[in-house]
């Protein structure tokens, strides 16, 4: 038997608020560098972050759709790392804690739903452009706009076995958070970012084997792509008799290309702990069923509703699903041409 892979993915989403996880700044895109910054998210000693209700609001809308359970306590913590683009040298996260535990992503039609282990609250970093130029000298440049832009961190079970699973999880997880109106989902912008988990499983003893990490996926090609690239690596060693070390990569799409980062490091090397500056997070039940109340019907359960109702395949369904606006302007069509008629006009001339 071939030595089957085993996927497991950290997917970033950037939640659209008006402001930022922690601080009163604009969260905006594409504004002039460092002009959207306070003494909070640029980490001046003394400063004092405030948790954002609409972001958590965001994150609680998310997790309630994909069937999370939400904890009435979640705890903000400290991971500590040094980086030029991290000025507190520590990002806000939540870490044993989490705002959301469970629940799964129907990748509908078809294959079983997606495990999902936890979902987090956490802040952005800022961005490092390099190399600019200044003169005749390389120099790197630092812009905190992005620090301490929302972040949820959904982290799922390590389930896919082949990369174009995972592509199809992104897809479906694309068309949510704009579903739920939580993000832009746009991964060119950095909006929705991907890091892989990859490992193969031994043939011998059915354990997965060392995982490696891959970074920074920011396409759903790439993913797909780049954890192709990661399990042939992986099985080229393996064939020769080597190990899989675990560590860091990036994957270069362009040229097809793997590179290690860096040895990967463990929880143990953050030193979290929890976040002086902030109390739990508290999502009372009455808190969290104003906000499942306040959830849209569901991509996949008006791609069924929509198939029953107006006799389509299930195909066609997903389809006209693909975006919320979609479906509605469907549904209006159908109210006065009937189902037959607005889905070939909405699948054929307008798409
Ligand atoms: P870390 O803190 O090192 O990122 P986590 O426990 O948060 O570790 O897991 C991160 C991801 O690794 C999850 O998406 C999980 O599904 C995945 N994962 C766990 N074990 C494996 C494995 N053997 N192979 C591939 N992915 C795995
Ligand atoms: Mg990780
Ligand atoms: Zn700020």
């Amino acid at each position: 038997m071939a030595d089957e892979a085993v996927i497991g993915l950290e997917c970033h989403i950037q939640l659209r608020t008006r402001s930022k996880m922690f601080c009163a700044c604009a969260a905006g895109y594409g504004a002039p560098p460092n002009s959207l910054v306070c003494p909070v998210c640029l980490g001046l000693p003394g400063a004092l972050p405030v948790a954002n209700r609409a972001a958590v609001e965001a994150g609680l809308r998310l997790g309630l759709a994909l069937g999370c359970a939400v904890p009435e306590r979640s705890v903000f913590a400290r991971k500590n790392y040094f980086y030029p683009d991290m000025p507190k040298g520590y990002q806000i996260t939540q870490y044993e804690a989490p705002l959301c535990t469970g629940g799964a992503l129907p990748l509908a039609p078809g294959p079983r739903p997606v495990a999902i282990l936890r979902l987090h609250l956490e802040e952005d970093t800022g961005k490092s452009l390099h190399p600019a130029r200044r003169g005749d000298r390389a120099v790197s440049r630092l812009d905190f706009n992005r620090a301490g832009v929302p972040l949820a961190e959904l982290v799922t079970e390590p389930v896919f076995r082949e990369p174009a699973e995972c592509a199809a999880f992104l897809t479906a997880l694309r068309r949510l958070v704009r579903w739920l109106g939580v993000s832009d989902g746009d991964m060119e912008k950095g909006q929705l970012r991907c890091d892989a988990n990859v490992s193969l499983r031994d043939p011998g003893t059915g354990r997965p084997g060392v995982r490696t990490e891959l970074k920074n996926l920011n396409s759903i090609h790439g993913v797909e792509r780049g954890i192709a690239a990661e399990i042939a690596r992986q099985r080229v060693l393996r064939a020769a008799g080597d190990e899989v070390a675990p560590a860091t990569l990036l994957y270069d799409v362009e040229h097809d290309r793997l590179a290690v980062m860096r040895v990967k490091e463990s929880a143990h090397d953050y030193r979290y702990f929890p976040e002086p500056d902030l109390p739990p997070l508290r999502v009372d039940a009455a808190w969290r069923e104003r906000v499942r109340a306040g959830l849209p019907e569901l991509p996949w359960a008006r791609a069924e509703r929509l198939a029953a109702e107006h006799g389509l395949s299930a195909h066609e369904a997903e389809v006209l699903c693909g975006q919320r606006e979609l479906a509605d302007y469907f549904e209006a069509c159908a109210a006065v041409a009937g189902g037959g008629p607005a889905c070939t006009w909405v699948t054929r001339e307008v798409l």
